[in-house]
């Protein structure tokens, strides 16, 4: 086994002792300060950054009324490798960054296994906003905001699309398909291959996932390898 993948054990056992096998909520988290930060924008000469400002104070749902920051997504915006994410929790919402409480630390690390650093990739939600105390993503909510993801898409053109959980690959794939089924085969989103995997918050609430976590992430260092 790589020191990564003892690492990333570690991070796990470390996590389960701290908060035990099913306790995981992302709004658990506490974060340092619980003020509004500063969303971080797409850079300067972006056609992205005129997208975002365009839909940045997005009042299409009621989410739009509860949230402290519009989370647009972050990353390398030439990435030739894209994930999806369900939708911000409390850390995201008080940074205004996908992936940013514990479930991002460990999609930190799955990344690092296969040598890439966030800033390589490209991160997004399929909604822009937190829904309170993290509940599911609402139909009527996903219709108002999937088509910012997808303007996102065809901006950043990438060469692959992860989608992590089941609500990401169900909303890109327009299915109510089990995640299990899901992850067994290569996917489709507009044209660009879309590879499904699990949550890093479903493996930090069950570690027998990592091993499959790292099967997967090992394809898209092979899918990118194969396809650059
Ligand atoms: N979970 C998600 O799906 N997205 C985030 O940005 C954070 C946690």
């Amino acid at each position: 086994m790589s020191d990564l993948t003892e690492k990333i054990k570690a991070f796990l056992t470390w996590y389960r002792d701290l908060y035990g096998d099913t306790a995981y909520m992302e709004q658990a988290a506490a974060p340092s300060s619980k003020a509004k930060q500063e969303s971080p924008m797409p850079s300067h000469h972006s056609p992205l950054l005129q997208f975002y400002l365009e839909i940045k104070d997005c009042k299409k749902c009621a989410l739009g009324k509860t949230r402290t920051n519009f989370v647009f997504g972050v990353g390398n915006e030439q990435a030739d490798v894209m994930f999806v994410g369900e939708a911000p929790g409390r850390d995201e919402d008080l940074k205004g960054e996908p992936f940013v409480g514990r479930a991002g630390q460990l999609l930190n690390k799955l990344l690092s296994h296969i040598h890439l650093k966030r800033s390589d990739v490209y991160i997004a939600n399929i909604l822009k906003c937190r829904p309170p105390n993290n509940r599911d993503p609402l139909p009527e909510e996903v219709v108002q905001c999937i088509p910012y993801l997808k303007t996102q898409i065809e901006m950043i053109q990438p060469k692959l699309l992860v989608a992590l959980g089941r609500v990401a690959a169900q909303n890109l794939l327009n299915t109510k398909m089990a995640l299990g089924k899901m992850r067994e085969r290569m996917w489709e989103y507009q044209g660009i291959p879309l590879l499904v995997t699990y949550h890093p918050a479903a493996i930090l609430r069950n570690n027998n996932l990592l091993t499959e976590a790292l099967a997967d992430f090992k394809k898209i260092k092979q899918w990118v390898e194969e396809h650059s």
